[in-house]
């Protein structure tokens, strides 16, 4: 599937450094940042640096060390908010939404973590 990136996405204008975040993590090849509009205690973003619309398009066309680096940041993340139920914390959800039904807002991949309290069940049903 060929995907088209749109450069002036709000993220895009976070990765060239012309509007702030709140950065939590930074690797080569990912950034994490707290949610502008945070859902629960701890609502961090992780994104690639690369030019990345969702998932699928970064599963396609990332290459390994791209996709082990954000793996590996969200992971650490995790760890730093100490919500990893490996390490006593609590848990967390990881969203990613793409497309419409998914109900993106931001066209450049991006996984929520969600921690900080029980995020309850997992799907909503349908207005
Ligand atoms: P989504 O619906 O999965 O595309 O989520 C987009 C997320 O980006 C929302 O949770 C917004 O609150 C968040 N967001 C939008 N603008 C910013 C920003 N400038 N800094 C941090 N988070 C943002």
């Amino acid at each position: 599937m060929p995907y088209t990136y749109d450069t002036s996405n709000i993220f895009a204008k976070i990765l060239r450094g012309e509007i702030p975040c709140d950065k939590v993590l930074e690797t080569e090849h990912s950034l994490a940042f707290s949610d502008i509009a945070p859902k629960t205690p701890h609502h961090v973003l992780v994104i690639p640096k690369g030019p990345y619309v969702c998932y699928d398009h970064f599963a396609q066309d990332a290459s390994d060390l791209e996709i082990a680096d954000f793996t590996r940041a969200i992971g650490q993340v995790c760890a730093q908010l100490g919500v990893s139920p490996g390490a006593d914390g609590a848990g967390y959800r990881l969203i990613s939404n793409a497309g419409r039904d998914g109900v993106q807002e931001v066209p450049h991949l991006h996984v929520h973590i969600l921690a900080g309290r029980n995020i309850g069940p997992m799907v909503m049903a349908p207005p």
